[in-house]
């Protein structure tokens, strides 16, 4: 059932040094239902005291956490794991009033929770390595801890961001500050009251929430924070990377947009293609970075795939995203609207608009409707821009060799996928496609939790997962150790 908290019951302070506490300045920002447009939540903003502030707890926690052996530290890692799960319908029900996801499609606490779990049973393996490669010498290296790392998360999957950056930092020794969006802050508020609840020693383990100018600015600038997650636009990314070199060289992790291709040969099963490739772009309402918003299918097969897709694509449950019928939301907010309006009215220039509609009437939620453009300029805005909502463009193609200039003609490098039964041509596709990840036979939102994901390009810089995240959270040392008389 669902869990419909009562607005005045909801935390919206920061979390700083294991307290709640009021922004320092009182200043706080309202947060409107796209649905509704009804004020949900005066949410804390952090200023600029007290984001230094969360920053101070951490650096002053993180002696005595780095001290601890993993298995004590995953004794809160383990209980947040369970809280997370037991708080499933609250979370799902505060990221539905606050970013409109519906909750029919809610999976990041499940994601989150075995995250936290993961990583509790992980810790044993931050392992150095040894050489005897140096005569007269026996040396090694030191995996440690950074000390303070600060995660900034984007609003569209809060949760599995906040999860896949703390979790690993934490088990490792870090100490941690995260901030949330301003358009998604609710479940990361909540959130910290499970932090709270399962132990973790103050100061180990700060969320705050605020815009990106005011504290996202202070961390990424900040002397005392060695690694810096990021998760959001390239612009951010951008400015995250220029602010890291403008003061000490963080270490910084980038995981940006997208554009990502997926390509449809003729012997594909084009059933599956079709259902996949239209549900990758469907959902979250499109506000997926590695949505396959670029579809290239052959052209022999382009009729009866385009027929197929669209009668997928179109259909959807339109509504209130916390009634479990609805499975498709709004928009994020006015101003993810707008932009998505905006791409689709210059698309409407240089395509062909094949679905979709021409959206007024918002009064009840920033919808937009599945949009299918064919035909369009591959060196079109539209083709080359992340759009971040439902909307696709689907090109036809006539030899391998085009469609791989075409899918990588783009500056990013997210996810590509390859949909076809020759299995040469499909190696050959994942060899050349200039992606983090090519997706043979699928495409996303399929991942693996132990593969390294990021991007080529401007989609990113660094690798998070499983199998690579608590890397990015341990600096190498080499210890030489020179023995006399050693033969
Ligand atoms: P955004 O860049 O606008 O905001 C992301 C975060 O950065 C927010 O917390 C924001 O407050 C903060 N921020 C904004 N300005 C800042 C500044 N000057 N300094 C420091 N922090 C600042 O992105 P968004 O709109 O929240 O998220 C959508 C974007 O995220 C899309 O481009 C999407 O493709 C990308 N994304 C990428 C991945 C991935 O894994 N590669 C996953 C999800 C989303």
């Amino acid at each position: 059932m669902l869990t419909r908290t009562e607005p005045e019951n909801f935390e919206t302070r920061l979390f700083i040094n294991g307290e709640f506490v009021e922004s320092s300045d009182k200043k706080k920002f309202e947060l409107k239902s796209p649905t509704t447009h009804k004020v949900v939540a005066n949410v804390n903003e952090a200023s600029e005291d007290d984001t230094n502030a969360a920053v101070a707890a951490a650096k002053a926690a993180f002696p005595s956490w780095a001290a601890l052996t993993p298995s004590e530290r995953a004794k809160c890692l383990k209980k947040l794991s369970t809280l997370i799960l037991e708080a499933h319908s609250e979370l799902a029900y505060l990221e539905a009033i606050s970013m409109g996801r519906p909750i029919s499609g809610y999976f990041e606490s499940f994601a989150a929770s075995e995250t936290f779990s993961h990583y509790s049973e992980a810790g044993f393996g931050a392992l150095g390595s040894s050489s005897l490669n140096t005569p007269g010498y026996m040396n090694f290296t030191l995996r440690q801890p950074y000390g303070v790392v600060a995660a900034i998360i984007p609003w569209n999957v809060p949760l599995l961001f906040l999860a896949n950056k703390a979790a690993p930092a934490l088990i490792v020794g870090n100490t941690v500050v995260v901030k949330s969006s301003e358009k998604a802050p609710l479940t990361s508020a909540k959130f910290a009251t499970l932090v709270q609840k399962a132990g973790f020693p103050p100061g180990v383990f700060n969320i705050i929430s605020g815009h990106g100018q005011i504290s996202g600015n202070v961390l990424s600038h900040h002397m005392d924070i060695r690694v810096l997650s990021f998760t959001g636009s390239g612009r951010t990314g951008r400015l995250i990377q220029t602010a890291s070199a403008n003061s000490n060289l963080k270490s910084v992790i980038l995981e940006l947009g997208g554009k990502s291709p997926a390509v449809v040969f003729e012997d594909a099963d084009l059933e599956k293609a079709a259902a996949e490739t239209q549900y990758s772009i469907k959902w979250n309402s499109g506000q997926v970075c590695m949505a396959n918003s670029r579809i290239y299918v052959h052209e022999s097969i382009a009729e009866s795939f385009i027929d197929l897709f669209k009668k997928k694509f179109e259909i959807v449950e339109a509504g209130d995203p916390t009634d479990a019928k609805t499975n498709h939301g709004p928009q994020a907010d006015e101003a993810q609207y707008n932009a998505v309006r905006k791409h689709i009215e210059a698309g409407k220039l240089v395509g062909k608009r094949i679905l979709g509609i021409d959206h007024t009437d918002t009064s009840s939620g920033y919808f937009i409707h599945p949009t299918i453009f064919v035909q369009t300029p591959e060196n079109a805005a539209i083709m080359k821009e992340e759009v971040f909502g439902p909307v696709v463009n689907i090109n036809t193609f006539k030899t391998e060799a085009d469609v791989v200039e075409m899918a990588n003609n783009t500056d990013f490098g997210l996810y590509a996928a390859v949909y076809t039964k020759n299995v040469d041509r499909a190696l050959r596709m994942a060899k050349k496609l200039e992606a983090g990840t090519v997706g043979v036979n699928c495409t996303s939102p399929a991942t693996a939790r132990d593969m390294p994901f990021g991007g080529y390009k401007a989609s990113g810089v660094g690798r998070e997962g499983f199998g690579a995240s608590m890397d990015n959270y341990l600096e190498t040392k080499s210890v030489l150790v020179k023995i006399e008389d050693c033969a």
